[in-house]
C-alpha cells in the first residue's frame, strides 16, 4: 500500500528526491505547500514542475480527513482573544478516515494554567488510534475496543485539518450552531495562519501503545520545517505503560509527560485501570523517576474524579504523597459521563474538598471543571453516538 507523503521526514523526502534527480530545493518548495499552505491536492503544488507532481501523486497518497461532525461554538477570533482577554470554547471534531473509521480531535482554547506557561493560546488534543485495547472502565474509547492504530499521517493530519478548518471558517462571517453535522469537505486554503501552538497526546488510544507512529508524526509536528510546535509545548499522556515511558525518556526531544493515573493507590487504579495490573504503581513510578531524572521535567498526573470510587479524602492523601515525590502537578477532572456506563461526576463540594486536600498538602493542583461539560467531552464519546446514529 502506498504511504502517505505526510509520514515522511525531510530527511527521507531528500533521498527519495535524490534518487529521482530532483534538486533538493524541491523538497523545500514541497514542504511549504504541505504544512505552510496545508493544500490538499497535488495540483495546488503549482511551482512544481507537472511531471514531478505527476510522479508524486503515482508513489504517495495525500490524504486528508473528513470532517464528519463538529461540536462547539466558533473560536472567536478578536484581538481581545489574542492577548488572553477574550473567550471561546471547546470544540469537537470526529473525522472520518480514508477506510470510513472515525476518531475525534478536540481543540480547547487558551487556558494558561493547565499544560503549558501563560502564552498557551489553543491546544489541540490529538487520537493516536482507533479505539483502545486497554479498556478503562469509565472510557468511552475502548468501550468498542481497538480498531487500528493511526500512521503518523492520520495523527499530523489532525493539526493541519484543524486549521483549515479555522481559516475556512474564520473567513465566513455565519455563527455555527453548537451542533453542526458537516456533510461534505472543506475546500482548500492557502493561508498560512497558525492556529494551534499546543498539543495533547491524549485523545482516543493508548499514545504509548502506538509508539514509533507517534514519535514519527509529533517529530514532524516539532520541526520548523513541519508543524513548527516547540516539543516543551507538546504533551504525551499514558495511563501508565512504563517501558514505554523509559523508552520516551531516552529520547533527545523534551516532550512532557502526564501519568492518566485516576487513582493513587493499587485497589482503586485496579479497580478502573487494567493496566494497573500488569504495571502496577511501583513500577509506574519508578519508570516515572527514570523520566525525570532523565529530562529533569515535571509531569502532570490527570485524574478524573469519579463519584465513590476516587474521590474521597482517603485517595487525596496517596495522591499528594505522589505528586510530591514525583514533583508532579495534578489536573483534577470531574468525570464526564458516558451513555452506557454507570460512573457519575461527584458533586462541586466533594470536588472542591478533593481540591483542598490536595493545596493542604502543598501539591500544585487546578480544577478542570468548565471545559466541554456539554459537548459528549468524555474522549471517545462523539464517535460512539454517531456510529449509532449511522447504524440505525
Ligand atoms: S482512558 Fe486512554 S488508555 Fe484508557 S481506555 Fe480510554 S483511551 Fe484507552
Amino acid at each position: 500500500m502506498l504511504q502517505d507523503i505526510k509520514s515522511l521526514t525531510r530527511e527521507e523526502l531528500e533521498t527519495q528526491f535524490a534518487a529521482w534527480k530532483q534538486p533538493k530545493y524541491r523538497v523545500a518548495q514541497l514542504l511549504e505547500w504541505l504544512y505552510v499552505h496545508r493544500v490538499t491536492s497535488w495540483d495546488a503544488m503549482m511551482n512544481l514542475p507537472k511531471p514531478l507532481r505527476e510522479k508524486l501523486g503515482k508513489d504517495f497518497l495525500l490524504q486528508t480527513l473528513e470532517l464528519v461532525r463538529k461540536q462547539g461554538a466558533p473560536v472567536l477570533r478578536s484581538p481581545a482573544m489574542r492577548d488572553g482577554g477574550g473567550r471561546d470554547t471547546t470544540q469537537k471534531f470526529l473525522w472520518r478516515l480514508h477506510d470510513h473509521l472515525l476518531i475525534e480531535s478536540v481543540l480547547i482554547p487558551a487556558n494558561p494554567a493547565l499544560y503549558g506557561d501563560a502564552s498557551d493560546r489553543h491546544t489541540l488534543c490529538v487520537s493516536t488510534q482507533v479505539g483502545c485495547a486497554y479498556g478503562c472502565k469509565f472510557c468511552a474509547s475502548g468501550l468498542d475496543g481497538w480498531k487500528r492504530n493511526l500512521t503518523p499521517d492520520e495523527i499530523v493530519e489532525q493539526v493541519l485539518a484543524v486549521e483549515r478548518w479555522n481559516a475556512s471558517s474564520s473567513s465566513s462571517s455565519s455563527s455555527n450552531p453548537t451542533e453542526e453535522p458537516i456533510t461534505k469537505k472543506r475546500t482548500t486554503t492557502r493561508t498560512n495562519e497558525r492556529l494551534i501552538d499546543n498539543l495533547v497526546i491524549m485523545g482516543m488510544g493508548e499514545p504509548l501503545a502506538n509508539y514509533d507512529n507517534l514519535l514519527k508524526a509529533l517529530r514532524i509536528l516539532n520541526a520548523p520545517w513541519g508543524g513548527g510546535i516547540g516539543a516543551r509545548k507538546i504533551t504525551i499522556s499514558t495511563s501508565g505503560l512504563a517501558p514505554q515511558i523509559r523508552k520516551l525518556a531516552d529520547e533527545p526531544l523534551q516532550f512532557r509527560l502526564a501519568i492518566s493515573l485516576h487513582g493513587a493507590t493499587d485497589a482503586v487504579r485496579n479497580k478502573i485501570m487494567p493496566v494497573n495490573r500488569k504495571y502496577p504503581l511501583k513500577e509506574l513510578v519508578a519508570a516515572c523517576e527514570e523520566y525525570q531524572g532523565q529530562k529533569g521535567r515535571m509531569l502532570t498526573f490527570e485524574y478524573i474524579l469519579i463519584a465513590g470510587v476516587n474521590d474521597s479524602i482517603e485517595q487525596a492523601k496517596p495522591l499528594g504523597a505522589l505528586a510530591r515525590r514525583l514533583f508532579a502537578k495534578v489536573n483534577l477532572i470531574p468525570y464526564n459521563r458516558v451513555e452506557g456506563l454507570p460512573w457519575e461526576r461527584p458533586d462541586e463540594e466533594t470536588q472542591d474538598k478533593f481540591l483542598a486536600a490536595l493545596e493542604k498538602q502543598k501539591v500544585i493542583v487546578t480544577l478542570r471543571r468548565e471545559k466541554g461539560h456539554d459537548i459528549d467531552a468524555a474522549c471517545g464519546q462523539l464517535r460512539l453516538k454517531t456510529e449509532k446514529e449511522l447504524n440505525r
